[in-house]
């Protein structure tokens, strides 16, 4: 008798300490699947189906979009079925919750069982992302690439190109990775911006906005893509970078346009332009990319030439650091012109006349020299071996 008591005592304390999670609910909220599909623009439905042996009392969906300190909450409705099966659902308006597009959101249930049982399902996340499309997809290490078309090797060209662009980053930003990095590759930019805007975004002066933590690039032309992106992936992730490192930053647009543009490499249009101008005595004044960059098409143009040409001639005569120290500085919120100063020790006077000294032309003769060095060479050497042979 005082064995059955004790052993009466025993389960009680089990059953009464594990009300939280019992052992057989944990092994049933196993079984159950948990699932989710995205309806791009509208919503996300969630669906909590499987086997089960208890009666459910109510189900209850938690989620929590990106990092949100707080999770949404919604009872889910419960669909009449077979006895022993569960099936539950819950429908997601976009506008109920923050939704940005390409979103990652965790969710996971917790059903109430006769007696007060509580279960939690294990936590699933499911992406919030354009479903328009049929994307290829390759994840290597913690990169992965989204694009579409019949182009095999687009993801594989998208990769590298993210690793050479983070590499040169590491040299002239200060020190961040955006990690993991997921890039999608639209096939136009209307396609990209429709995306945008079904999930109540638009792209903004050519810009996604770098608060997505996605790369939204596009690669229109089959034969020109990898030009394309080898454009667009770096300038894309300068943002994205210098976002993630003080997100409330206001940059100088100079230097945030120019580095993300310096990223990219040489562009030869532009340096025609910054040459043009030059020649011209028609450069804007340095003073007036730090306070009014013009809204003019053409004077745009140039004043984001001009932005790169100076950071180039910084980066030619102070080095990465300087770059870097920049970056740092206006990141910390100095202005413009301060920033300038205590990075490079010079007045903006003094920058502009050393950067105008860098775009100088070069003498006919030494152009002539350089770009005929190697056959004057030649001559003057054949000459001066006819010489000694004629001597002879
Ligand atoms: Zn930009």
């Amino acid at each position: 008798m005082k064995q059955w008591i004790l052993w009466l005592v025993g389960v009680w304390l089990v059953v009464g300490w594990g009300t939280a999670v019992s052992p057989t609910a944990l092994a049933q909220a196993n079984d159950l699947t948990s699932r989710a599909e995205v309806t791009f623009g509208q919503g996300i439905t969630f669906y909590l189906t499987g086997p089960i042996s208890s009666t459910v009392e109510q189900v209850e969906l938690f989620l929590v979009v990106g990092d949100s300190p707080t999770p949404f909450t919604a009872k889910a409705t419960m669909m009449p079925g077979e006895p022993g099966q569960l099936s539950a659902s819950y429908h997601l308006e976009r506008e109920m919750v923050t939704l940005p597009p390409f979103a990652e959101v965790r969710y996971w249930w917790v059903i109430s069982t006769a007696g007060g049982q509580t279960t939690q399902v294990p936590e699933a996340s499911i992406t919030y992302r354009d479903d328009r499309f049929a994307w290829r997809t390759l994840a290597v290490e913690d990169v992965t690439v989204y694009w579409t078309g019949n182009d095999e090797t687009l993801g594989q060209t998208a990769w590298d190109i993210v690793q050479g662009s983070r590499q040169t980053l590491d040299a002239i930003l200060p020190p961040t990775a955006v990690s993991p990095l997921n890039v999608y590759i639209y096939p136009s930019t209307g396609d990209l911006r429709a995306g945008l805007r079904l999930a109540g975004q638009d792209v903004v002066d050519g810009h996604t906005d770098p608060d997505l933590g996605v790369l939204l690039v596009t690669a229109v032309n089959p034969v020109t893509a990898a030009a394309e992106l080898r454009q667009s992936i770096p300038h894309a992730l300068t943002h994205l970078r210098l976002h993630q490192l003080e997100p409330t930053a206001v940059l100088p647009y100079w230097y945030e346009e120019g580095i993300a543009l310096l990223s990219a490499g040489l562009d030869a249009a532009r340096d025609e332009l910054v040459a043009t101008a030059v020649a011209n005595n028609e450069t804007l004044p340095l003073l007036q990319l730090c306070t009014n960059f013009p809204q003019e098409p053409d004077q745009a143009d140039l004043a984001l030439a001009q932005s790169v040409s100076l950071l180039r001639t910084i980066q030619a005569q102070f080095g990465d650091q300087a770059l870097r120290q920049l970056g740092s500085i206006y990141l910390s919120g100095t202005s413009c012109e301060v920033g300038l100063t205590q990075t490079l020790d010079m007045s903006l006077v003094d920058l502009e006349v050393t950067w105008l000294d860098a775009q100088a032309p070069q003498p006919a003769w030494l152009t002539f020299l350089t770009e005929n060095g190697l056959w004057l060479l030649l001559v003057v050497g054949s000459f001066g071996l006819l010489a000694l042979i004629l001597r002879r």
